[in-house]
């Protein structure tokens, strides 16, 4: 069937099923049980079965992207054995493949050291040591969502980091930095989390459909981190059928020989692109696969006819979808660069669309909404980002944006980003896909279909409304999504959506009516702007022309060890996909750890070493403040009355005020309520301050926008405010001394 299989070619078409064994929609919980009951008979177990469980594990971690019988180089790089290619190499492949099983036998428990020693023998503790720290710290274990996670948090206490965007990529980072024990808060320019992942409830009066707008197919299951995360949650997973029929411009069926004879055609082409690449030594960097497609199709004077030129335009407009750019903007040379890495499996939907991974992702993570960051100044001392009117200040910053954010330099720098960073920033392309979601009183396109397509009559409007997702499967209700790719994407950025209404009703009537089927007018109706998104500007990345697969590296590069980045548009591997965009997340949370254990790579602010004692002293001065009124409490250096001496106040906030959780500078301890806040004050602002009418909303408003003071955390103050603190407490010590002196000028005998 020709058509048969096209919505899977949504990251590329020539797919090969490459031996891969692990199934993520295929693991379960009991077959984990049994699996672990298994290993624990290990003793009983002959060498054969020994044999064959090391072999089906080592197929396990090779699905995972583990070379079979030898290490990562990331391994080689963390220095997993002492000595590489030699017995010990071995056992620790075995140890390594093994701790992988465990854990994707059951997603949703907290693997521990304790549990893979029920099954390894004592003699490879130091490997089930390298390997298991390995494994959590570089995202490959008890990485997701399970609630059972959450007690394994640990105290923060690593270093502070600001992640700028709540995409898949931002939440990754945040929850693996949190599990590593750094504090983290997420700032997110819209006033929701997903970012690109964006399911909206649509329709009325008892009919109802969550629709994704954004992206929405799990492309490939297998060894999936978002399966995983799909499992944690029993989220169930719709298997998208591959029975896809293409209709005519005229609604008319398309001939099934002329479709397959034409899908043919199209795969040869892509075949030939290849072997000229190959003969040639590769293309110029300025050559479009577009332009070395249509200088093939001439040569070898294929689909001609009006019918089967338009259904090679459909196949086109199809891989426009998948690359969300013009044929005419992808690089012949590398456009399918990723291809080796794709993973394997059906492509599924998930039941009630894909904010449900993001609601489970944003559990327990701290996320500031409606801030968008407008620059990022980083250097030796720490980062310090700024949204609007407020600064918030860290160890570090993760950049999450979208490339079509950076593009647009919507976020300023300083100092300016490396220049080869912004050379592959203008490279890189960041094209368009758009969709029209419809809510329907009834399913009118058959219930046992997943997609259908549509013709064009003319090749420059051939991805408009290309493809149909049906959506009752999943989404609760009657609903159909149609995709628009390449120039239609742009043109219809700037159509009314009225107009574009009409076309695409029109163009489901014209297949549906002669079937004797009457297309009823729909309840809702979204139509997308991905490309006039300003938190966005596009859909996702491709390879364009001048463009390689080396600038998804060079995104990803981090800046002075402070600053870094993740995003689709940062792997390589898996670019433009939600998975690449969930496993970036983790890369990045993995190098800020890694940098972290050596000390040298970032100066840490050093805490005082009498750190318990001033704060002893902290606690004691604020049991008598100088100066107090609602929840603002001061101390001050009793020896002057000068304005500008300072001072330090203390604000109490309790567990309830929403309005102020924003203001908590950049880490705020939600679960421990109340919560104390502190800054530098001098005495004059403290007496500004109390002349501040309205309350402390106002007050807190006027200390924080026409002061410009920054709230901090007990920590950051005791090594901010050390010697004011010891200023403030020596004076105390003095007045006291003094005026004991005055009653008791004596020595008592
Ligand atoms: C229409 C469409 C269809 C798609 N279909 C699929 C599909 O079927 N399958 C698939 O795997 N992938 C698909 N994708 C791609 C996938 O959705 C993305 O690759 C992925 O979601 C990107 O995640 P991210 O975290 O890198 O970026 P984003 O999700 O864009 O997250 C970045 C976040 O940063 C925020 N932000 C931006 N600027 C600022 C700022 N200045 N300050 C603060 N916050 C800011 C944004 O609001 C956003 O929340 C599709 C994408 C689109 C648009």
């Amino acid at each position: 069937m020709a058509s048969d299989g096209s919505v899977q070619r949504r990251i590329s078409l020539r797919k090969k099923v490459n031996l891969r064994s692990y199934d993520e929609g295929l693991m379960n919980d009991e077959l984990y049980d049994k699996k672990l009951e298994d290993s624990l008979k290990k003793k009983s177990k002959t060498p054969e079965d020994l044999e064959k469980e090391t072999r089906t594990e080592s197929m396990i971690a090779f699905s995972l992207g583990f070379p079979i019988d030898a290490l990562l180089e990331q391994e080689i790089r963390a220095g997993v054995v002492s000595e590489l290619g030699g017995k010990e190499q071995n056992d620790y492949l075995v140890v390594r493949n093994h701790i992988l099983a465990l854990w994707r036998g059951n997603v949703r428990m907290w693997l521990t050291k304790g549990q893979i020693r029920e099954t390894v023998s004592n003699e490879f503790e130091h490997l089930i040591n390298s390997a298991y720290e390995f494994l959590l710290y570089n995202g490959y274990i008890n990485f997701g969502v399970s609630p059972s996670f959450t007690s394994q948090l640990p105290e923060a206490t690593e270093g502070t980091v600001v992640v700028i965007g709540a995409g898949l990529a931002g939440l990754a980072a945040a929850r693996q930095l949190l599990s590593f024990g750094y504090k983290v808060v997420v700032l997110e320019g819209r006033n929701r989390p997903g970012g690109r992942v964006y399911t909206q409830k649509m329709g009325h009066e008892g009919i109802f459909a969550a629709m994704d707008l954004g992206g929405s197919v799990i492309t490939g299951i297998h060894a999936n981190p978002l399966g995983v995360l799909a499992r944690q949650l029993s989220i169930p997973l719709h298997k998208v059928r591959v029975n896809c029929p293409l209709y005519k411009p005229n609604g008319e069926p398309v001939d099934k020989e002329i479709d397959s004879s034409i899908e043919i055609v199209f795969n040869k082409l892509l075949d030939k692109v290849m072997e000229l690449r190959q003969i040639m030594g590769g293309f110029k960097s300025d050559t479009s696969l577009g332009s070395v497609l249509e200088t093939l199709k001439c040569l070898y004077a294929v689909a001609q006819s009006t019918d089967e030129r338009q259904l090679l335009d459909w196949h086109l407009a199809n891989l426009e979808y998948a690359n969300a750019g013009c044929l005419s903007n992808l690089s012949a040379a590398y456009w399918d660069q990723d291809d080796p890495y794709e993973m394997g499996g059906d492509h599924c939907f998930l039941a009630g669309g894909n904010w449900r991974l993001i609601k489970g992702l944003c559990e327990g993570v701290p996320i500031f909404y409606g801030k968008t960051v407008n620059t990022i100044r980083y250097g030796n001392e720490g980062v310090e980002v700024i949204a609007g009117d407020q600064i918030f200040q860290a160890d570090f910053a993760l950049c999450t944006v979208p490339l079509g954010v950076l593009k647009k330099k919507a976020i300023s720098f300083e100092p300016e980003l490396p220049a080869r960073k912004l050379e592959s920033i203008e490279r890189l392309g960041f094209g368009l896909l758009n969709k029209v979601a419809m809510v329907f009183p009834h399913v009118f396109w058959g219930e046992d279909l997943d997609t259908f397509g549509c013709l064009n009559e003319n090749s420059h409007e051939r991805g408009e409304f290309f493809l149909f997702y049906a959506y009752h499967t999943v989404s609760g209700g009657p609903a159909l999504i149609a995709l628009v790719a390449g120039e239609a994407a742009q043109t219809f950025e700037s159509t009314d959506p009225s107009i574009l209404l009409h076309r695409v009703l029109t163009t489901l009537k014209g297949i549906f009516q002669p079937k004797g089927i009457t297309v009823p007018d729909p309840i809702q109706t979204i139509c997308t702007r991905w490309g006039s998104d300003p938190l966005s500007y596009g859909s996702y990345s491709h390879v364009s022309v001048q463009s390689s697969g080396r600038d998804y590296d060079i995104l990803a590069e981090n800046v002075g060890n402070r600053l870094f980045f993740a995003g689709e548009a940062t792997c390589r591997q898996y670019p433009a996909t939600m998975h690449g965009a969930f496993m970036s997340g983790l890369r990045e949370a993995s190098c800020i750890y890694q940098l972290t254990r050596v000390p040298q790579n970032y100066p840490k602010k050093s805490l005082p070493k009498n750190i318990g004692q001033v704060n002893a002293t902290l606690v004691n001065l604020f049991k008598m403040p100088d100066l107090e009124f609602g929840r603002f409490a001061f101390i001050f250096d009793l020896w002057s009355e000068d304005p500008e001496s300072r001072g330090i106040l203390q604000i109490t906030f309790g567990g309830t005020e929403e309005i102020y959780k924003e203001l908590l500078y950049c880490y705020p301890d939600t679960t421990r309520f109340p919560l104390q806040l502190y800054t530098i004050i001098s005495r004059g602002q403290a007496h500004q301050m109390q002349e501040i009418t309205g309350g402390d909303e106002n007050r807190l408003s006027f200390l924080t926008k026409s002061l410009g003071l920054k709230l901090m955390g007990s920590t950051a103050l005791l090594i901010d405010g050390n010697s004011v603190i010891a200023t403030i407490a020596g004076s105390r010590k003095g007045k006291r001394n003094r005026s004991a002196q005055r009653c008791n000028p004596k020595k008592s005998p």
